[in-house]
């Protein structure tokens, strides 16, 4: 039976229509398991009526017509119980109902198995014989089938792929829907479908020799239309943005450069007299299944750069006018994938907020969001993009939700939360180079995240105050082979002089995990456990040393500190090592006749190991900061990607703060800085919890600042280590979150909280 259920599964979850999978799955149940029905319900979440959405056995059902009202039936007992219930008498047992008169005495045996996704019961499978008596082999294949399919049962659900009698009505009442929070801030308007200008697949098609002076023609006439597209775009976009944003249009633009892909397709057209629409659709193709096939996701969104202007390129030649550039005031515009394109094309002025059913925090378009202050929600895997055309959205782009068919109530509500937010805005704007000290005159250093040039302005605009971390495999990660030593140096020495007298925290390169170079794969079954960060970089002490020597280079000259951080440290020797390898570094770019400095050295706590041993490490290096993002993930081994079981890791848990607290408590005995760069820091209940445990840094995205430092501009340090007293005797993440909110607003303060509770997912 094994190979026939893995078979089974195979097909059913091959991507496959919902309906179709379904129909499969009872049929090819019924004969496995040699039984004469085998049926599939969803549960209604509406009405609660188990509906019959397939169904092989019973010859004349309409599975339309079925449906079994709430708390009925033993279908109904596997819902209530969430368990598998096999039956021999089903017409003995006191719960049995028959369906609209559907005689079921013929089929005494009954098997049914709950069909469960994270937690919530969608549905029930079951099977029915006359003679045969379900074994608990038998139960067991029909459980492993429910839990293989439970996840397309939801997305079918959540998509309007399974018409249940109210699942189109319910979007003209409120829902929520959830995704990744892409760009903060609260949109209100009315949601405005944008397409894909037209599939990328056209069938192929040779060409006479003598066509091939037309084809060629055709294909230039479209890139001109389109290369002039984008060109206005970018034009329209000057307004708005600022240069280093705009250098996300000119990468664009770049993919169409003459001698790059352009020239390819027009080989393909004369060299295999290929149709120009065919030529197209392979080339684009070929190289967007290269991008898409890296497991590095910068490459891998640049893929869908390049599908939207293969799309582009081939609607100019089918002569097909793109969307209308028009948009109505209070626009959110939402679309399977957002582009850069689709952004630039309509007014700033009527766009009030994003939504894409794809993409991540890496894209192009996401970036943009966050540049033109748009609030945006990615990744809304669930929302029926087909059914929300012109209803009323709202979009949390500080939670990732979206709000479908809103009532006036929760309108209004948002409303006003839109309100206080806009004014809290025009106060935060003031608050720019003020020192961040509390009211009882406690300095704090409020520094910022970076990876991108791009990122330089708005992270100074905002009152960052150094920067806490440079993810230096940003820039390793957006090229196709590592930099050299003197590109490094470029890129280092622009933040650096921008900064300048700030002090820079230079992380040294931290690959691995989810952070592949596409030029330099790292293989392994578990990769946040494996070789990553230092272990890395110390195997490759060629890597190291030219990056630490780009570092002194960038930094020479210049009045602010360098501060030298190691990623990924989980024992003493690596510090050894790294010290006596930067030594070598420093004496080397000395020797070049360089104003070196010497560099403060620092260590990244993510691994728990090291808090054992933070009494030796704190002896060997300058500063301490901790990274929660990784340290959570480790602590909870809970990991940081997997939405399943987010609700798992938590930064507030109360491992992680006495962790924080021992950390603290240790650096500051050896007199020696501690900062956190995790998103921690950025929230104000961590930036709170943090401050009064001691930190002395918080280092967050350019985003969050003026709120974290306007809260701590409003509260005294007395107060914050009273918060931290009481944190340290709670037993949940919840509690202490709760807690923590309660004391800011206590102390008038919860203006600077996202302006509202955040969905239970988050406590
Ligand atoms: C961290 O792990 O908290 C951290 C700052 O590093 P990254 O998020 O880049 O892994
Ligand atoms: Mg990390």
């Amino acid at each position: 039976m094994q190979d026939t259920l893995q078979d089974l599964i195979k097909d059913i979850t091959a991507g496959v229509s919902f309906n179709r999978a379904a129909n499969m799955l009872v049929t090819r149940v019924t004969n496995i398991l040699n039984c004469n029905i085998c049926s599939l319900f969803i549960l209604d979440a509406k009405t609660e009526h188990l509906q019959l959405i397939a169904n092989e056995g019973y010859l004349d059902l309409d599975p339309k017509q079925i449906s079994v009202p709430p708390h009925t039936g033993v279908v109904g007992l596997v819902v209530e119980r969430k368990e598998p219930l096999n039956l021999t008498d089903v017409n003995t047992h006191p719960a049995v109902y028959h369906i609209n008169g559907h005689d079921e005495h013929a089929y005494p045996n009954f098997l049914g198995v709950p069909i469960l996704h994270q937690q919530r019961i969608l549905g029930v499978l079951l099977a029915q014989d006359e003679h045969k008596v379900f074994s608990e082999d038998d139960e067991g294949f029909l459980t492993s089938l429910a839990t293989s399919f439970s996840a397309q049962v939801s997305h079918a659900i959540a998509t309007n792929e399974i018409e249940l009698d109210a699942s189109i009505a319910m979007l003209h009442e409120e829902q929520h829907f959830r995704g990744f929070a892409g760009s903060p801030g609260i949109a209100t308007g009315i949601a405005v479908l944008r397409h894909p200008p037209t599939h990328l697949d056209v069938s192929f098609r040779l060409i006479e020799k003598s066509d091939i002076e037309d084809e060629l023609r055709e294909f230039n006439g479209a890139l001109r239309v389109v290369v002039e597209e984008l060109t206005k775009g970018r034009e329209r976009m000057m307004s708005v943005l600022g240069p280093e944003e705009i250098a996300l249009f000119d990468a664009y633009l770049h993919m169409l450069d003459d001698e790059a892909i352009p020239q390819e397709v027009r080989t393909t057209i004369v060299d295999d007299c290929v149709w120009s629409q065919s030529a197209v659709s392979l080339v684009f193709n070929r190289h967007i299944r290269e991008l898409e096939r890296s497991e590095n996701s910068y490459l891998a969104e640049r893929g869908q750069d390049l599908r939207d202007l293969g799309q582009r390129l081939l609607a100019a030649m089918q002569h097909r006018d793109g969307d209308d550039t028009d948009i109505p005031p209070n626009t959110i515009l939402v679309a399977q994938e957002i582009t850069t394109t689709m952004l630039s094309e309509v007014s700033r002025e009527n766009l009030s907020g994003v939504v894409s059913i794809e993409g991540s925090m890496n894209s192009h378009a996401t970036i943009l969001a966050r540049a033109l202050d748009l609030p945006a929600v990615i990744g809304a895997t669930d929302l029926p993009l087909l059914d929300i055309e012109d209803l009323p959205l709202i979009v949390d782009g500080f939670y990732g939700e979206i709000v479908v068919s809103p009532t006036a109530a929760t309108t209004e509500h948002f409303d006003a939360l839109t309100d206080v937010e806009e004014s809290f805005q025009l106060e935060l704007d003031e608050i720019g180079d003020l020192p961040t000290e509390t009211l009882d005159g406690v300095r704090i250093n409020v520094w910022v995240n970076i990876g991108l040039v791009s990122e330089i302005s708005r992270s100074l605009d905002r009152g960052a105050e150094g920067i806490g971390l440079f993810r230096t495999e940003v820039p390793f990660a957006s090229r196709n082979r590592f930099p050299t030593e003197e590109e490094q140096r470029r890129i280092y020495r622009e933040h650096m002089e921008a900064f300048d007298p700030r002090p820079v925290t230079m992380r040294t390169l931290d690959i691995g995990g989810d952070k592949d170079l596409p030029y330099f794969p790292i293989k392994e079954d578990n990769p946040f456990l494996g070789w990553r960060g230092i272990r890395v970089t110390l195997d490759h002490p060629d890597i190291f040393l030219g990056q630490v020597r780009a570092m002194f280079k960038a930094n020479a000259d210049l009045e602010g500190i360098l501060r030298i951080m190691l990623p990924m440290v989980s024992n003493l020797e690596e510090i050894t090592t790294a010290k006596s390898y930067i030594d070598q570094a420093y004496r080397e770019v000395c020797s070049e006749g360089i104003n070196a400095k010497q560099p403060q050295i620092g260590v990244l706590i993510e691994v728990p190991s090291l808090i054992f041993q933070r009494q030796q490490v704190v002896k060997m290096v300058d500063f301490l900061a901790v990274g929660t993002n990784d340290l959570t993930q480790y602590m909870l081994a809970a990991s940081r990607t997997n939405p399943q079981i987010a609700r798992l890791y938590h930064e507030f848990d109360p491992a992680m703060v006495h962790s924080l607290r021992m950390l603290a408590k240790t650096a500051h005995e050896a007199k020696k800085p501690i900062g956190i760069c995790g998103e921690l820091a950025g929230t104000v209940e961590g930036a709170v919890l943090c401050i009064g445990m001691g930190y002395d840094v918080l280092s967050m995205n350019a985003t969050h600042i003026p709120r974290v430092k306007w809260v701590i501009r409003k509260i005294t340090m007395t107060n914050c280590r009273r918060i931290v007293a009481r944190v340290l005797r709670m037993n949940q993440a919840a509690e202490i979150v709760a807690f923590i909110r309660e004391q800011l607003q206590g102390a008038g303060l919860e203006k600077a909280l996202p302006p509202h509770e955040p969905p239970q997912l988050f406590l």
